[in-house]
């Protein structure tokens, strides 16, 4: 699914001069519509109603508690999840498939939640065209940043829509991640478990199987499970144990999911 690229001529000259709150949320739209034509996305309410519940619990808990948070399950068996801009949020079924309980799909939630909160894509796509000064002086000349008239004049060169972030990004997602999930009264120690058990895969698999996307998307994952193992002894235990690791929910989740057609498999799969 990083493969899939699209053209962002438009958003290009938008992230040029700065991109307000409204850009960023029509950006994410544009996106979301063209990854929910490209990829397959569960058809099925119950869980995609699972999954939406608890990424909002987790989102409403966030300094951008205002954007109209979405969380969709993705199907594929590829273990991934990813944000665009704007607080659209997706989460590939392999994850649902590998998690124990609520705790652990809320630790990968979360972390992508942080990565919209923090604007990590937006950022990324600024520095892009800060880059680009020919972008910024045409912007400047001729002011098409508000009209968007120039969709078509500018292409940044197979942009992903999803942005791969560094090792920086991914350590602020996790630590914000982290804290997401804790003030939704969620335990956090399921973001540790859940890595581990992936780094166990990823292990076993010699970088083969379905986890290998999650490992390139999600650069340093060794040294950031030590880090979230840190944070976790920072947390006194009379606070974790009062926070939630399950829900009733989930189980009814994961029969459904259970009772699912097999995910179709990626090309290169
Ligand atoms: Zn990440």
């Amino acid at each position: 699914m990083r493969n899939i690229t699209v053209t962002i001529g438009a958003i290009a000259l938008l992230a040029g001069c700065g991109v307000s709150t409204q850009q960023e949320v029509q950006m994410g739209q544009d996106e979301a519509r063209q990854v929910n034509a490209q990829l397959p996305m569960v058809q099925d309410a119950q869980i995609q109603n699972y999954v939406n519940a608890l990424g909002n619990r987790i989102a409403r808990t966030t300094s951008r508690s205002d954007l109209n948070w979405q969380f969709q399950v993705v199907n594929s068996d590829v273990v991934n999840a990813f944000a665009l801009p704007g607080g659209f949020v997706y989460v590939n079924r392999g994850v649902l498939a590998r998690a124990s309980n609520m705790s652990e799909v809320a630790g990968v939630l979360g972390h992508e939640i942080e990565h919209v909160v923090k604007r990590h894509s937006v950022k990324q796509m600024e520095q892009v065209q800060t880059a680009n000064v020919g972008v910024g002086i045409l912007c400047a000349l001729t002011g098409v940043c508000q009209s968007g008239v120039a969709q078509a004049a500018i292409n940044v060169g197979g942009t992903a829509v999803f942005a791969k972030f560094g090792r920086t990004d991914e350590i602020q997602a996790d630590e914000g991640g982290f804290n997401n999930v804790i003030r939704a009264g969620i335990s956090p120690r399921g973001m540790y478990t859940f890595f581990q058990k992936l780094l166990a895969e990823e292990q076993q698999s010699g970088g083969r199987g379905n986890t290998a996307a999650w490992f390139s998307d999600h650069p340093g994952t060794t040294d950031r499970i030590a880090d979230i193992q840190r944070m976790l002894n920072q947390v006194p235990a009379s606070t974790l144990n009062g926070l939630a690791t399950n829900d009733g929910g989930f189980s009814s989740m994961k029969a459904r999911l259970a009772q699912l057609a097999p995910a179709p498999r990626a090309p290169g799969e």
